[in-house]
């Protein structure tokens, strides 16, 4: 997974754009390739340090990284998880990167879940939690994996580096290869006597609920991302992060088109022709919409702002209302001599009047 952006700055997830600023101008000075000459290691920094400003410092894009830990530069939202993890990589190069810096820890396996919202619920943000089967410390040995009264000692195969250096030959010549010592699994730490809950892992199974906080104006198919809320590494590892990906119910009569809602409202034909004044409910306000005489199907009222907030928390979309003039379909013989009358002044050819029973003599 690749490392947090405020890190790669220095900073905490609270920074201000001034400090964000400020810590980039300080970095870029510090690991600029001209200073650096001939050095991959500061040119690879410089790289990260000019990518994370570069996201931080444009407000949307700052938005939707806190929000979903996304980098992606236009479209606007997110996509499935696969994508942002190959949007990562290419932004970096394709180099691997992991959080851990500390040797020899392991950080625990990132995780996926599913939540489901109603449609309202992604539109105005709730609170919500999830229920993840994923692993936590062992409390009884404090994640050490060790039985109590017994510490972790240094792994004797490999002498505590926690992989194995082998020369080998080959027909290519000698060559050095490194494993995974496979005695501590590369934590190079022994355990003699191993804790009975854990068996040595230094961390047990467990469902855990955690508290979600929904941003108002989420959609369907958004994953977040929750830094550190994974499954913790074996015997006192870095946590991995939690994915969640988020459905969305649908509306009986509303549409989503990004951050405007479609209503496709029906109206009958004389209120149409001869206009009328409604109270109209969005979502959260009430309106008066001033349908006009000869107002024809495909008619738009566009109610601005009345729609999805967007996500990065300044505005909204529109409530697109669109009008359908509906034909009677259930006239009673008077209602329809009036129109046939109707036709008839206006010289409009119809059919003549279907017998509606047959009459025998
Ligand atoms: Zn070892
Ligand atoms: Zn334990």
């Amino acid at each position: 997974m690749p490392q947090d952006l405020y890190e790669i700055l220095e900073l905490t997830s609270h920074a201000t754009p001034d400090e964000i600023k400020r810590a980039y101008r300080k970095l870029a000075r510090q690991y600029h390739p001209d200073i650096n000459p001939d050095d991959p290691e500061a040119a690879e920094r410089f790289k990260e340090i000019a990518s994370a400003y570069e996201i931080l410092s444009d407000p949307n894009r700052k938005a939707r990284y806190d929000q979903f830990g996304e980098t992606g530069s236009s479209s606007g939202m997110t996509g499935p998880f696969g994508d942002f993890t190959d949007l990562f990589s290419s932004f970096f190069g394709g180099t691997h990167r992991t959080t851990s810096t500390r040797p020899n820890v392991e950080r625990g396996e990132d995780l996926e879940a599913e939540l489901a919202l109603d449609f309202e619920q992604a539109i105005f943000g709730t609170e919500a939690e999830v229920t993840v089967r994923t692993a936590v410390a062992c409390e009884p040995c404090e994640a050490t994996g060790a039985a109590e009264g017994f510490k972790p000692v240094s792994c004797t195969r490999c002498d505590g580096i926690g992989q194995i250096r082998e020369m080998r030959r080959s027909i290519l010549g000698q060559m050095l290869t490194q494993t995974i010592c496979p005695s501590c699994n590369g934590s190079g730490l022994e355990i003699s006597n191993p804790c009975e809950i854990c068996k040595g892992e230094g961390r047990e199974i467990k469902n855990v609920t955690i508290p979600i906080e929904i941003q108002p104006g989420v959609a369907e198919g958004n994953t977040l991302r929750l830094s550190d809320r994974g499954a913790i590494g074996r015997r006192g590892g870095y946590y991995g992060d939690l994915y969640i990906h988020l459905r969305v119910a649908e509306h009986p009569v509303l549409e989503r088109q990004g951050d405007d809602l479609v209503h496709r409202f029906h109206i009958p034909m004389t209120q149409a022709a001869l206009g009328v004044d409604l109270e109209y409910e969005t979502l959260d306000s009430r309106e008066i919409i001033s349908v006009q005489p000869g107002t024809q199907s495909g008619h738009i009222f566009r109610l601005k702002g009345k729609g999805v907030p967007h996500l990065n928390g300044r505005g909204r979309g529109d409530f697109v209302i669109e009008v359908v003039v509906d034909t009677p379909t259930d006239l009673t013989s008077e209602q329809e001599n009036i129109l046939r009358d109707y036709a008839d002044k206006r010289n409009e050819e119809v059919n003549f009047k279907k017998k509606r029973t047959l009459r025998r003599r």
